[in-house]
């Protein structure tokens, strides 16, 4: 055995590479060594029948032509959502490591997997990566949204454009009873540099999940409002809207 091949071996020893998605220890010959091939095989997308909308899977009983309740409230602007993967382990367990374990790496096969699915009839898009707050910024140390961006902005040829904004200073404001409600100040998106490069334009807006809305609403009026042609929403993951798994997935937005 050689001096590298020692060195190798000791490190997978003391440093054993647990899989992302589900922890168990990753074999050294196999994968990127983030995630195992066990968990990439479990990465769904959406079921089908679903809404060409907003990539809502329909559930069972719903009356043929029904309006799609997920974005029914969404306004025209707002022309799609798509979503690489359901929010269900192992993706759950993906967010959660680009989101808060520093797991920046992972950018590559999550944007990789969003750009398969980013509609691909746009002309001239601009990618706008929904912005985090300041003090998410400074605890990470990057938006994730913005790494999941860079990933799908190279393999569609195009470039990142980082015209949202998270102003400081909102008064936090809770709504609503339940588990789901929403801070306006963690959803509060502005444009940073008015009077840009966005009149006019398609917009894909990246985001790591689509769970609540709230987040990729606020970001959709504050590029329809600077004269967006459309936006086009495209996330990692999205919650099943009724009759998903729970999620292990806190905090998510
Ligand atoms: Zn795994
Ligand atoms: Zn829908």
């Amino acid at each position: 055995m050689n001096l590298a091949a020692l060195t190798k071996d000791l490190t997978d020893l003391f440093l054993p590479r647990g899989c992302l998605g589900c922890r168990d220890r990753i074999p050294p010959e196999e994968g990127d060594g983030l995630v195992c091939p066990r968990c990439l095989t479990l990465l769904r997308p959406p079921p089908s029948p679903r809404c060409l909308r907003c990539d809502a899977p329909f559930g069972t009983g719903r009356p043929k032509g029904a309006p799609c309740m997920e974005c029914a409230g969404w306004p025209e602007v707002l022309v799609s959502a798509r979503a690489a993967v359901v929010l269900e382990p192992p993706a759950d367990a993906l967010v959660y490591a680009l989101k808060y374990d520093g797991w920046r790496a992972l950018g590559g096969l999550m944007g990789g997997r969003m750009a398969r699915v980013c509609p691909g009839d746009l002309a001239d898009p601009l990618i706008v990566p929904v912005p985090t707050t300041p003090g998410r910024q400074r605890t990470r140390g990057y938006n994730q949204a913005l790494v999941l961006a860079e990933t799908v902005a190279e393999e569609l040829g195009e470039e990142v454009s980082e015209v949202l904004s998270r102003p400081r200073g909102r008064t936090q404001v809770a709504l609503g009873p339940s588990e789901r409600r929403v801070n306006v100040e963690e959803s509060f998106v502005a444009v940073r540099d008015p009077g840009s490069r966005i009149r006019g334009r398609a917009v894909i807006l990246i985001d790591d999940v689509l769970t609540t809305g709230a987040t990729a609403l606020s970001a959709t009026a504050a590029l329809a409002g600077e004269g967006a042609s459309s936006v086009h929403l495209l996330t990692f993951a999205r919650a099943l809207p009724f009759g998903g798994p729970r999620r292990r997935t806190a905090g998510v937005s």
